[in-house]
């Protein structure tokens, strides 16, 4: 396993450090659950690490993300699973700042190497963003532009983050575009997207990601679309790109086979708040949520005999959650009378694993 993905547990003394930005709402339960970084198992300094980052809606408060720890080492492949709904998206969009400032408070910590970026500047923001750390987004028909070619949209995102004129930004699409495993690369930058197989906009998208050698990616549902070979060979095409360039992955994805597949690690997320976090081979064979354990109940096996079971109820709209308590009380079938009072504080269940619940499985 690479470096180890960490979350931290309950505690007092971080709250004193912990940076909350200037227009952040107050929030009355973050103190029950603030989180000391001696907690923080490992020594190796991580590349991203967030520490009680909570995201609300300027308008009216409403939380949409709630103190979510948890850091992320070079070369790692972290899984974050947890149905739609969760805040997966929301979260992955909020670390590489493409949510509209004037809409959303945010309090706590975010670090890059290091640094806290939630102090950036715009400036070092926009130099950062796509050259460090980029994002494949979920439906690639709908991210790349229609009318322009592959070939302008991959040589577009090199010129923005390095000193090369067209001809050359040219030449390194068309690498980018072999990288990503793309047969006929000269051939593909002629083409518009609508001219491509749902597997070779995925690509597309890789190699924009890939193009400038960024540290971390952003990889939202990057195989939902897709039949199972093509999926395999994305998912393997990631796993090169790791091998290659040493590049870091968060996986968000609500498929549980593909986080067994290429993922170190993996976080559940549930109603804005991340809730079990464990090595993969650990999460899946002993899940100690009882969200997590319904997730995994629910996979359909080969058999295809008896009935499914199903976690009862749905996700709540971010309005309806639960932060007073337990998130998933109202959903569970093992909730304590102090589960819908009381958040549950982070307890260390052994060996890196870490589990948010009043009576852990
Ligand atoms: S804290 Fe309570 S409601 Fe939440 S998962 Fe654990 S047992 Fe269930």
């Amino acid at each position: 396993m690479l470096n180890p993905l960490a979350l931290v547990s309950e505690g007092a003394d971080a709250c004193a450090d912990a940076h909350v930005a200037d227009a952040c709402v107050p929030d009355a339960h973050v103190a029950d659950t603030c989180v000391p970084a001696a907690h923080v198992p490992g020594t190796a300094a991580p590349l991203l690490e967030l520490r009680e980052y909570s995201l609300r809606l300027r308008r009216d408060g409403t939380g949409l993300l709630d103190k979510v720890s948890f850091r992320l080492g070079t070369g790692e492949i972290v899984g974050l699973i947890g149905e739609s709904g969760c805040g997966k998206t929301l979260l992955a969009l909020s670390l590489i700042r493409l949510l509209e400032p004037n809409l959303f408070t945010v309090a706590g910590q975010v670090f890059w190497r290091g640094e806290d970026i939630l102090a950036w500047p715009e400036k070092r923001l926009i130099s950062w963003r796509g050259k460090e750390l980029a994002m494949i987004f979920q439906e690639p028909m709908t991210s790349l532009n229609p009318v322009w070619r592959v070939g302008a949209q991959v040589a577009e995102a090199i010129r923005l983050h390095q000193p090369v004129g067209v001809k050359e930004a040219a030449s390194l699409a068309c690498q980018a575009l072999r990288q990503a495993a793309v047969a006929a690369p000269e051939r593909l930058m002629r083409q518009y997207p609508h001219e491509l197989s749902g597997g070779l906009r995925q690509r597309v998208m890789l190699a924009i990601a890939m193009a400038n050698r960024p540290r971390l990616i952003l990889a939202d549902e990057p195989t939902t679309a897709l039949d199972v070979s093509i999926q395999a060979q994305i998912l393997e095409l990631m796993l090169r790109l790791r091998e290659e360039t040493g590049a870091s992955f968060l996986l968000i994805t609500h498929d549980l086979a593909v986080v067994a597949e290429v993922c170190d690690r993996a976080l559940v997320m549930y109603a804005g708040r991340v809730v079990e976090a464990a090595a993969t081979r650990d999460l899946l064979d002993t899940p100690r949520h009882w969200y997590t354990r319904g997730l995994l109940a629910s996979l359909p096996g080969l058999d295809g005999e008896g009935r499914l079971p199903v976690i009862p109820g749905a996700v709540p709209a971010p309005a309806q959650y639960n932060w007073r308590g337990c998130g998933f009380a109202g959903r569970c079938r093992r909730a304590l009378p102090r589960c819908g009072r009381e958040p549950p504080p982070w307890s260390d269940v052994g060996a890196g694993h870490w589990v948010r619940c009043h009576a852990p499985a």
